[in-house]
């Protein structure tokens, strides 16, 4: 069986600094898997080379059975296939809602605008932001804008969705809404790699969980274990700090 997703051997150094130093693991499809581990151990830069924001030193990433870092590969395209969700939103402050959804359905894959407003429309109402389709982002809480970039990573269509720690920039009380919305795509089926410090989410939600320290990963396996019974004292001391 092909994986959703393959890394292999990955590596990534910037200048003389190596932050990853030889990353494997896989995501099946429709499998969540929880990346977890202290600040500075890699995690986002491993998302960012699973979609290529940056360029791994070494190794494979392998996303749909396409191999991304094959020198051959159309990047474009294959980019295409991943949803990405950041700490920070990144909307157009400028642009309604609807707008936000729109444009890279129109631009990047050159859906007509009565396709793309259907669309944009029913992903807003997916993550509960429908009424919100003429605002202006900054008119929103956190918690709504963040699901606005959700359903605008949606309506790409991807077969992969990347959150990294999507819920760090939330006030307390709109996290909830946001992982709710997660745990629904997870219910739906879609395949996901978040990086999240919300352990009740990752033990709830994940099928996998990786622990990473220094930019390699210590442990892993099902949330009841490596949350719940880690065998590593550091991922116990990592544990001790934000449970
Ligand atoms: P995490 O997401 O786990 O907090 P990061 O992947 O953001 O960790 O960062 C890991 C290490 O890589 C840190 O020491 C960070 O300073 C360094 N780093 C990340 N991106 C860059 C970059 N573009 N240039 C230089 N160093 C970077
Ligand atoms: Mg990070």
């Amino acid at each position: 069986m092909t994986h959703a997703v393959e890394i292999k051997d990955l590596h990534k150094s910037f200048g003389s600094l190596e932050v990853l130093k030889g990353v494997d693991f896989t995501v099946d499809e429709g499998q969540v898997v929880c990346v977890i581990g202290p600040s500075g151990s890699g995690k986002s830069t491993l998302l960012r080379c699973v979609n290529l924001l940056e360029q791994p030193t070494k190794g494979k990433v392998t996303v749909g059975g396409v191999e991304l870092t094959d020198p051959d590969v159309d990047i474009d395209a294959a980019r295409r296939r991943l949803g990405m969700v950041f700490q920070s939103f990144n909307l157009f402050p400028h642009m309604t809602v609807l707008q936000n959804v729109m444009i890279a359905q129109r631009r990047v894959l050159k859906r007509g605008k009565q396709e793309a407003e259907r669309i944009a429309r029913e992903n807003l109402d997916k993550v509960g932001v429908g009424a919100k389709c003429d605002a202006y982002p900054p008119q929103l809480s956190g918690g709504q804008q963040q699901r606005v970039a959700i359903a605008r990573a949606l309506a790409m269509d991807p077969a992969l969705m990347l959150f990294d720690e999507p819920t760090s920039a939330l006030d307390p009380e709109l996290v909830g809404d946001v992982l709710s919305v997660m745990r629904k795509l997870a219910q739906d089926g879609m395949t996901m790699l978040v990086v999240t410090h919300e352990m009740s989410f990752a033990r709830e939600v994940a099928d996998r969980v990786v622990f990473m320290d220094g930019g390699v990963i210590v442990e892993e396996g099902p949330p009841g274990q490596v949350i719940g019974d880690p065998q590593h004292a550091r991922t116990r001391t990592f544990l001790r700090r934000v449970l």
